[in-house]
């Protein structure tokens, strides 16, 4: 297959890149390089191109014949979400509009759309599934299910295929090295935990301990960054013969509180980690753990990285020198 990866400079849409490439696909990115890295694509399969300005989509989809498309790009922090509204749903929702019409053009009718766990708002449930009640706390949140259920009406109108998947928490590396996660500015928890095993950052921050959980602080679902991208070629897989919109969600369905991070990265890196506790962040839920029983039956998804230190160990190697 041909398969355009949009925001494919970026953390998990470089390790779908890769992910394709080693199973036999060709990729083409479509990035502005606002967060994505150049160093992270092969500059023959780069498109610097922007979803916000449509006349960039044109010539991509002119120049190439595409049998599907995954779609990463998007502003991603819920905290600058709530500041800024705007250019969370102009990017995430206009932007989208604008693939999905120029996908329409073109006549490509399967996507693979990234979702969150942000979908779901505050759990109702220990184990987050499909049917969970979708009641985001946060424009980031909201941006996304506006677009699941624009990809249901476009299933009815148009037959677009679809699939969104809501990962939890994407973490780790490409054991094989040379890409991984660089946020700038670092707001995750596993990357902060490794640069202050490093002695960089600013000084590692715990946000909040007084959480209903088994030591207060929030427990969140880890999954390995090549699992998220063995589920995206599954999906497109499915929808050769599956017509419709489809909703997966993505998680280890182990959760693990960052207390419990920050003592699995002492184990891992050898080093000792001091952190400082602070109040809690705003719009963080308690508990995010996912139920990935129906990716598991119906796309026949196996997460090959089901224990957390693993998953730190491919982060560690990354961080220890990091490509960009
Ligand atoms: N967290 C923390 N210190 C940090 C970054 C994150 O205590 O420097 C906490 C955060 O409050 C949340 C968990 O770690 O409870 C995971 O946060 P992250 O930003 O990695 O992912 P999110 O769950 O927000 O998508």
């Amino acid at each position: 297959m041909k398969i355009l990866i949009c925001g494919g400079a970026g953390y998990i849409g470089s390790h779908m890149v890769r992910y394709l490439a080693a199973q036999g696909h060709q990729s083409v990115v479509l990035d502005n390089l606002s967060t994505g890295h150049r160093q992270a694509v092969s500059p023959d399969i780069l498109e610097v191109a922007d979803l916000l300005e449509p006349s960039s989509l044109t010539g991509v989809f002119a120049r190439h014949r595409f049998d599907g498309v995954i779609h990463f790009c998007a502003r991603s922090l819920v905290g600058e979400s709530v500041s800024q509204p705007y250019a969370y749903y102009e990017n995430n929702v206009a932007g989208t509009l604008n693939l999905l019409r120029a996908m329409h053009e073109a006549k490509v009718d399967r996507i693979v759309f990234s979702s969150t766990a942000a979908v779901f708002g505050n759990p109702q449930a220990p184990l987050i599934d499909e049917d969970h009640p979708t009641q985001p706390i946060n424009p980031y949140g909201a941006s996304k299910l506006m677009v699941e259920r624009i990809l249901a009406d476009a299933a009815g109108a148009y037959g677009l295929r679809s699939t969104a998947l809501r990962y939890f928490n994407a973490a780790g590396a490409d054991p094989a090295g040379g890409i991984g996660e660089s946020h700038q500015p670092e707001t995750h928890l596993i990357p902060n935990v490794l640069r202050a095993a490093l002695g960089q950052g600013n000084g590692l921050r715990v946000f909040g301990n007084d959480y209903s959980t088994r030591d207060g602080t929030c427990v969140r679902d880890y999954v390995h960054v090549n699992d998220l991208a063995s589920a995206h070629l599954l999906a497109l897989e499915y929808m050769q013969a599956n017509e419709g919109a489809h909703r997966f969600n993505l998680g280890n369905g182990q959760g693990f509180t960052v207390l419990e991070v920050i003592e699995a990265a002492r184990r891992v890196t050898g080093r000792s980690i001091d952190f400082a506790q602070d109040a809690r962040r705003q719009g963080d839920p308690a508990v995010l753990v996912a139920s990935s029983d129906k990716a598991r039956r119906v796309l026949g998804w196996r997460p090959r990285f089901v224990d957390i230190g693993e998953i730190i160990e491919t982060a560690w190697r990354w961080h220890q020198s990091p490509a960009y």
